[in-house]
């Protein structure tokens, strides 16, 4: 008498379903790190709520993951059980978390998948989050009980039932007959394949798990463990402990001896919780211990970004109002497409702020870092700020602004390490990053002396030149920056203009600018070490290696064309300011040219395109 509806999958979640299971077959490990990363999300949800909601959450009730495997009676079939005491789901929740296409990696996967970046058989794929679809690679069937937490809008919680079986294209939703034994929370039950069996042996369980989900969780995992112990006679057969952990029973086998005066001594099967993430978060370790491994796998943890970061810092610190914290900041290894087009907020999620290693939020508010660096993936740990503030006192502290001030500092001080010491990887790091490297130069008053450094160009005669680099190469008399901006060009045609050849010809070196932001910047910048940037389509440009002897030819050469200049000044009056004579083009017999002081075409492009 239990009402039961039956629902259809989304028809994406099938195609996607049946992709990942066969395309991931053979790494089929990864559900355990899907399903708990699953758990720890419920849990860190469940514990931001109740910051605001306090009724949800008492503060005391253990906040973790418990993992049980068992081999049925007859030993042909098995199950895990994976429980978490977060946040739940209602019947509509379960319907639309596990019956529709999560946003998630997921959706990633499928189009990598699918427009065959990988190839099926790349070990690779192992490494993509899928979510909550793995179980089937695992499972014949699955059942997810869930209840969300006890509240005035949900005075009396319901723990409903989803269950699926991995061929079918429909799942079902019911009230559990059990009631409510979760309390809140979730529990997964996925009954194995016939071929997964191996998966109830605890041993297989931990080694997994620590692999894969060790780093990413203040929240305690908790392994059910059965070991045959022997045991004095007289103690009699021990109870096995069913209740669900504290967070403080941590429970370690210890090998038991038999007590040498007991005659004898009995087998029995001793089941335990143990608690198998216990080690301190990583980054609380001494970086010199770490492996590059390690910093990869609490990346991929923490971030769902399974592509390797290009680099990172770990380092620890002191905000300079006495809270002293440790830090890991990671660089992406790619930008989203949508990075400049997006608003700001949507890339604060990549800052963790944790207080004691309890993850408090990722939004700085005020002091989110700035658009230029607002793709760093950042871990923060403080020591003692005091947990129960509120997220808003938080948001006010002086701690979040010297905390901003401080990442930006370390990000750039990478930066500036890897260009110095390893050139070929900072190369693999502008590729991505020169843009945006561009754009804090020109917005970052404060860091701009450091970040410009690090800028890189084309010119006329080599890529990825630095200002620094630029200035070694410069020609006797030199005083300028040469530049010719016009963007959207590729650089080749920039290479080939009339500006450039006369330049070229003499050996001077010019920057070839084409991004949308590279004039705006280096108007901001003016000078670099006491050079001034010129644009060599505008007047003004002075090689400062002109002779006394050039000098009389232009004046002699002034004198003899002088009816010509004034002939083609009136003739041209409608479209040109001036006809000059110009001593910097070699084949070209005229260009056009902007006036020093006015708009150059390009940025009128820039305005006509922002006004558009
Ligand atoms: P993702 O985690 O990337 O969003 P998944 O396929 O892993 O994608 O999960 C889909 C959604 O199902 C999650 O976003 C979440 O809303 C819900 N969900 C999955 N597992 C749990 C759980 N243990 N507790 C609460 N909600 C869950
Ligand atoms: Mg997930």
């Amino acid at each position: 008498n239990i009402p039961t509806v039956k629902h259809s999958y989304q028809s994406d979640v099938v195609r996607l379903r049946k992709i990942v299971i066969n395309s991931l077959y053979s790494n089929r490990d990864v559900f355990l790190r899907e399903l708990i990363s699953n758990a720890n999300d419920a849990l860190e949800k469940l514990r931001i709520v109740s910051l605001t909601e306090k009724e949800v959450w008492d503060g005391t009730s253990p906040l973790n993951v418990t993992i049980k495997a068992e081999r049925d009676a007859t030993g042909k079939g098995g199950r895990i059980i994976i429980t978490d005491t977060g946040i739940g789901m209602s019947a509509e929740e379960l319907a639309t978390n596990l019956g529709t296409l999560a946003k998630s990696g997921t959706s990633d996967f499928l189009a990598r998948v699918e427009g065959e970046e990988i190839s099926a058989n790349s070990n690779l794929i192992g490494a993509f989050g899928v979510g909550f679809y793995s179980s089937f690679l695992v499972a014949d069937k699955v059942t997810v009980a869930s209840v969300r937490p006890k509240s005035s809008n949900n005075p009396n919680p319901i723990q409903n039932v989803f269950s699926s079986t991995a061929d079918e294209s429909s799942f079902e939703i019911f009230p559990d007959p059990r009631g409510n034994t979760l309390g809140h929370g979730t529990e997964i039950t996925l009954v194995l394949k016939a071929d997964a069996l191996d998966y109830v042996a605890p041993s297989n369980l931990m080694k997994l798990i620590h692999h894969h989900s060790s780093f990413s969780t203040a929240f305690p995992i908790y392994l059910w463990n059965e070991v045959e112990e022997e045991i004095p006679a007289e103690e009699g057969v021990r109870e096995v402990d069913n209740d669900t952990p504290q967070d403080d029973a941590e429970a370690i086998i210890e090998d038991t001896m038999p007590a040498e005066a007991a005659p004898d001594p009995k087998k029995v099967l001793v089941g335990r919780w143990e608690h198998i993430n216990s080690q301190p978060p990583l980054w609380t370790r001494d970086p010199k211990t770490v492996s590059d491994e390690e910093y990869h796998l609490l990346y991929q943890a923490t971030f769902k970004d399974f592509r390797e970061p290009l680099a990172w810092s770990h380092f620890t610190g002191d905000s300079g109002s006495g809270v002293s914290f440790r830090a890991i900041i990671y660089v992406p290894s790619y930008l989203d497409e949508t990075f400049f087009s997006k608003p700001l907020e949507s890339n604060s999620r990549d800052v963790k702020l944790l207080v004691k290693h309890v993850f408090i939020t990722s939004d700085l508010g005020e002091y989110n870092l700035p658009k230029w660096a607002s793709w760093v993936r950042v871990i923060i740990d403080a020591e003692d700020l005091p947990l129960n503030v509120s997220r808003e006192m938080l948001q006010s502290s002086a701690f979040l602004k010297q905390i901003r001030g401080i990442v930006l500092r370390r990000l750039i001080q990478l930066f500036t390490r890897i260009s110095e010491e390893d050139p070929e990887k900072f190369a693999e790091i502008s590729k991505v990053y020169r843009t945006v490297l561009k754009l804090g130069a020109t917005e970052d008053q404060k860091n701009r002396g450091k970040i410009a450094p690090l800028l890189r160009f084309d010119t006329n005669q080599r890529n990825a030149t630095s200002l620094d680099d630029y200035i070694k190469n410069k020609k006797r008399g030199q005083k300028q920056i040469f530049y010719l901006a016009d963007m959207g060009k590729p650089v080749s045609h920039l290479a080939g203009s009339v500006f450039v050849e006369k330049l070229d010809a003499r050996g001077y070196e010019v920057l070839l600018l084409n991004e949308p932001l590279d004039e705006i910047l280096v108007q901001t910048l003016r000078t670099w070490k006491g050079f001034k940037f010129q644009d060599i389509a505008k007047a003004g440009l002075d090689f400062g290696d002109d002779t006394e002897e050039d000098k009389d030819v232009m004046v002699e050469l002034q004198e003899k064309y002088a009816p010509l200049l004034e002939w083609l000044k009136v003739e041209a009056q409608e479209v040109v300011r001036d006809v000059v004579l110009s001593h910097r083009l070699v084949t070209s017999p005229c260009a056009v040219v902007a006036d020093n002081n006015g708009l150059t075409a390009n940025i009128q492009k820039l305005i006509s395109a922002t006004n558009r």
